[in-house]
C-alpha cells in the first residue's frame, strides 16, 4: 500500500499558517535587537538568558546529522520524545475517529496522549516473550488507523524486536510507522534511522533522557523524511527547546564518542545483576534486556517493592501489567546503588526463612 503523506494528515493541517516569530523575520545573529520585546539589560540570575532561543536549533542539527547518519532536515527536536508523540497525534489523528495502534506491554504515554487528544486505542499485544505479531497488527488495523507505535529495545520488558518483523509492519501499513528508540545506546541493533530514505511512512525517535544522561533538560529526537519532519515544525510551540537546553546539548555532542563508555559500564552492572540475582529462590525469570533496565519476574512481587520501599530503594511496579505479571522493573544504576539493592533482598530473603 503506498503512503501518501497528504492524505494520511488531518485536512486543516495543511492549510495552516505557522506563527511567524522575530527570529523566524530575522534569523541573522549579529544586529541591533528592537523586535521580540525581551528585556534587554539582561537576566536577574546575571546570565544571559534575556533573548529568545534558536527556534528551529540548528547548531544541534548540523551536529548530530552526521552523528545520526541523516540530514538536518530530517530531524526534528521536541521538549522531551513526549511532545513528539502529541504532535504527531495532533497532526495526523482526527480526534473521535482516528485512531493508533499499540503493543503492549508498552510505553504509557503513547496510551496517555491518545486519551488526551480523544484518539481511539487498538491493542495487539506482544507473544509472551515480548515480540511483535505482525500478521495480527496488520489483521487489526482498519481505515482509520494513522500510527503504529514500536517501541525497541521495549519499555519494559527491554528486549529488542524482530527487525524483519519491524519492517513487515512499515511495508505493509499504509499510515506512520513510529519506531521509538529511547535505549538504542545500550543495544547492539543499529538504528532504523538508516532505513529513513527506503520507507517514507517510517518516523524514528531517540531521546537525550537516558544514553546521554540529560532527563532532566527535556529534550527528545524524530528523524523522518524531510516533509514529515516540515509538518511537526509547522505545528510546534516557537520555541520548544530552551537556550540553556540546546546550549547543553551542543556541548555534549562534542562529547558523543563518550556514550560507549557509559554503556560499558551499563552493561557491566547488567552482569553484575545477572549474577546475583539468581541466589534468590523467590526471582523466577529475568528477562533478557537491551536496555539500560532489567525486567524481573518473581514471586510475591508487590511484597517485595513495598518492602524495598520501607529500605528507601524504589524499583518500578509492574506486576499488574499485561504480560508483566509478578514483575518488577529494575533500571541499572551504580555499583553502589545496585549492590544495596542486592543486600536488600538479602535482608528479605532471610527474614522469610
Ligand atoms: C524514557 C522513554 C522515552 C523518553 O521520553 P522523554 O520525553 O524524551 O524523556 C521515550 N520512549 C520510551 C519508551 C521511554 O522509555
Amino acid at each position: 500500500m503506498a503512503f501518501e503523506l497528504e492524505k494520511l494528515l488531518r485536512p486543516h493541517i495543511l492549510s495552516i499558517k505557522p506563527y511567524s516569530s522575530a527570529r523566524d523575520e530575522y534569523s541573522g545573529k549579529i544586529g541591533v535587537f528592537l523586535d521580540a520585546n525581551e528585556n534587554p539589560y539582561g537576566s536577574l540570575t546575571g546570565e544571559a538568558f534575556n533573548r529568545y532561543p534558536d527556534p528551529y536549533q540548528a547548531d544541534i542539527k548540523e551536529k548530530l546529522a552526521p552523528i545520526k547518519g541523516v540530514k538536518p532536515e530530517q530531524i526534528f527536536l521536541g521538549n522531551g520524545s513526549d511532545e513528539a508523540i502529541d504532535l504527531l497525534m495532533r497532526a495526523f489523528c482526527i480526534p473521535g475517529k482516528d485512531n493508533i495502534v499499540l503493543l503492549p506491554p508498552t510505553y504509557g504515554m503513547y496510551e496517555v496522549s491518545a486519551a488526551i487528544n480523544d484518539i481511539a486505542i487498538k491493542k495487539v499485544p506482544l507473544t509472551p516473550d515480548f515480540q511483535l505479531q505482525p500478521d495480527s497488527i496488520i489483521e487489526a488495523v482498519d481505515e482509520n488507523s494513522k500510527i503504529i507505535f514500536i517501541c525497541s529495545p521495549n519499555n519494559p520488558s527491554g528486549n529488542k524486536m524482530d527487525r524483519n518483523a519491524i519492517r513487515k509492519i512499515i511495508e505493509q501499513f499504509s499510515g506512520l510507522v513510529v519506531v521509538d528508540e529511547a535505549y538504542i545506546e545500550f543495544s547492539d541493533e543499529p538504528s532504523f534511522a538508516v532505513e529513513l530514505d527506503t520507507f517514507p511512512n517510517l518516523l524514528v525517535m531517540q531521546t537525550f533522557s537516558k544514553a546521554w544522561g540529560l532527563a532532566n533538560l527535556r529534550i527528545g529526537m524524530a528523524f523522518a523524511s524531510q516533509e514529515i519532519i516540515r509538518i511537526l515544525n509547522l505545528i510546534k510551540p516557537p520555541y520548544n527547546i530552551s537556550g540553556l537546553t540546546q546550549q547543553k546539548v551542543l556541548e555534549s555532542l562534542e562529547k558523543a564518542s563518550e556514550i560507549k563508555d557509559l554503556v560499558h559500564k551499563v552493561f557491566e552492572e547488567r552482569m553484575y545483576f545477572e549474577n546475583e540475582l539468581p541466589q534468590f529462590d523467590f526471582v523466577r525469570k529475568i528477562f533478557p534486556t537491551h536496555a539500560n533496565f532489567l525486567l524481573v519476574r518473581m514471586d510475591n512481587a508487590r511484597q517485595i517493592y513495598e518492602y524495598l520501599i520501607s529500605q528507601m530503594i524504589i524499583l518500578r511496579d509492574r506486576s499488574k501489567v499485561q504480560l508483566c505479571e509478578d514483575c518488577l522493573r529494575i533500571s541499572l544504576g551504580t555499583r553502589e546503588e545496585n549492590t544495596s539493592l542486592i543486600q536488600a533482598l538479602k535482608t528479605y530473603h532471610s527474614n522469610l526463612n
